[in-house]
């Protein structure tokens, strides 16, 4: 049962048992759709993996952190007190991360702008949350910076150097991936083996590592690197995967309930993850791992030397932040999502549909408010935490969204008010769970269409009121010429394109 239909609160912990029991999440660590059970009742700990801040936001990250935003609205809508952790990356992202090697992307881009490397941070995480603003991404409850976690980061180091899990050589801190595996540990998550790695990573073996597919944990930084901290090992900054580890124990504890991030970070920096926390706590890190697909540009990957390289910023200069969200709200947040004009258009008319009904339900309902057990808004509900349910099912969702929308203006259209201010509650309800404000402008080339036909509509009613039919009729003829069809019923009038 969904908490929205629970009158006890707060919570008891059998009725969080209940609540738990009907949300299905797929574990990429399973690979299986299972229940979802936290591990205390009634408090969810989540991370997800956050940018790394070199560059302005692309609309890859926009679609990866509202489909992580919704999973959060939806836990809290359950009635799941959450605690969200999301990251900042500001040291040890390198810029050839699968072959652990290369360079540290905001070191080298401070370098190419001559500036320091946190003023390159600072205002990318800046420009991050503000991109993340104007789309309804709720921000985490904490966004530890990597920076401002190196004891943390050197005492996990020293944890697994302790227990055998991890080597120094020459003041690197290297993970030993081979005891890891010999323990029959390794590739939990993303399935590989290492003789597989072994093959994938190229020989470009740093001095001292045992293998070439440890990973590291530390590293030893060259005379001329800037972002350098004092360690028992010498200078050095930290590896990206061991960040995430120590945030989110700091912030957290050892074990959490849901792990996020994109499909591509599965390998290996989510494997690797696994294997240092596991192996410094000796206990499981994460029960439920959710991985969002990718996003192409017109079925092609986006990249920069493409030329298909979009920032959120221009994305939400040519399109309202709801469309935005409901554009990628449309595929199931596992699956790869395709944006192009043509698909973000097609959900700007949904769009569209929905404020025309609430536009209508505003002018016939007034204010009247709608009771939330009402058959109507009971059944629209249900059938939207169904689909959420069901793995967080958007898709689905969205269609419970628009099947409402479509029976608030038959309830209008019947002069059943009633009924029409329940399915109004709904939508609205449903909207806030998918973070859309419904004040968004529709289509951009008709943001003051809705406006206009109101005022139109407004004019007609005072014709009609007076009896004054030519004009009432002319009103609404020459709006059906421009493609805006209006009905009349006992309650008012009304209006849909055609
Ligand atoms: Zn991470």
């Amino acid at each position: 049962m969904a908490s929205g239909l629970c009158a006890c609160r707060p919570y008891s912990s059998e009725c969080y048992t209940e609540i738990a029991m009907s949300l299905h999440i797929t574990n990429s660590l399973t690979r299986r759709k299972e229940p979802f059970e936290p591990l205390e009742p009634g408090f969810v700990r989540m991370y997800v993996c956050g940018p790394t801040v070199y560059d302005s936001p692309h609309i890859g990250h926009a679609r990866s952190y509202v489909a992580f935003d919704v999973i959060v609205r939806y836990l809290r809508y359950l009635g799941y007190n959450v605690r969200y952790v999301q990251n900042i990356t500001d040291v040890g992202h390198l810029t050839d991360e699968a072959a652990d090697a290369g360079e540290d992307k905001v070191e080298r881009k401070a370098r190419a702008e001559r500036l320091e490397p946190m003023q390159i941070s600072q205002a990318y995480t800046w420009e991050y949350f503000d991109a993340m603003d104007a789309l309804n991404v709720t921000r985490p409850d904490i966004s530890p910076h990597a920076s401002g976690h190196i004891p943390e980061i050197i005492s996990l180091c020293q944890r697994l150097i302790e227990r055998g899990w991890a080597y120094e050589v020459d003041g690197n801190v290297y993970f030993d991936v081979a005891r890891w595996a010999s323990a029959g540990n390794y590739g939990k998550l993303s399935g590989r083996n290492v003789e597989e790695q072994e093959e994938n990573v190229r020989q470009t073996v740093l001095e001292g590592k045992r293998h070439p597919h440890d990973f590291a944990l530390w590293k030893r930084a060259t005379d001329d690197h800037i972002m350098r901290w004092p360690s028992p090992w010498g200078d050095g900054y930290p590896g990206w995967h061991i960040e995430c580890s120590a945030m989110s124990m700091k912030y957290l504890g050892e074990t959490i309930d849901i792990h996020g991030g994109g499909m591509e970070n599965m390998f290996p920096h989510h494997e690797d993850e696994i294997a240092q926390s596991e192996a410094a706590t000796g206990h499981p890190f994460v029960r439920y791992w959710i991985h969002n697909g990718s996003l192409k540009i017109d079925g092609v990957k986006m990249s920069k030397s493409l030329g298909n390289f979009i920032t959120v910023n221009a994305a939400l200069e040519r399109w309202p932040p709801d469309v935005l969200r409901l554009f990628f709200l449309g595929s199931h947040y596992r699956s790869a999502s395709d944006y192009s004009e043509e698909a973000v258009l097609a959900a700007s008319k949904g769009y569209e549909r929905l404020t025309t009904a609430l536009a209508n339900s505003a002018r016939i309902l007034g204010d009247i408010e709608g009771r939330e057990d009402h058959p109507a808004a009971k059944e629209a509900v249900s059938r939207f935490t169904a689909a959420m349910d069901d793995d967080f099912n958007t898709p689905g969702a969205v269609a419970a969204m628009f099947d409402t929308a479509t029976l608030l203006n038959k309830a209008l259209a019947g002069g059943e008010k009633e009924t029409a201010a329940a399915l109004r509650w709904a939508l609205r309800q449903m909207g806030s769970i998918l973070g859309l404000t419904f004040t968004s402008p529709g289509a951009t080339d008709d943001a003051a269409l809705g406006v206009l036909v109101e005022l139109a509509l407004e004019m007609r009613n005072k014709a009609r009121a007076e009896k004054d039919f030519a004009t009432s009729d002319r009103i609404r003829d020459t709006l059906k010429d421009a493609g805006i069809i209006v009905e009349d019923s006992p309650t008012g009038s009304t209006w849909r394109r055609a």
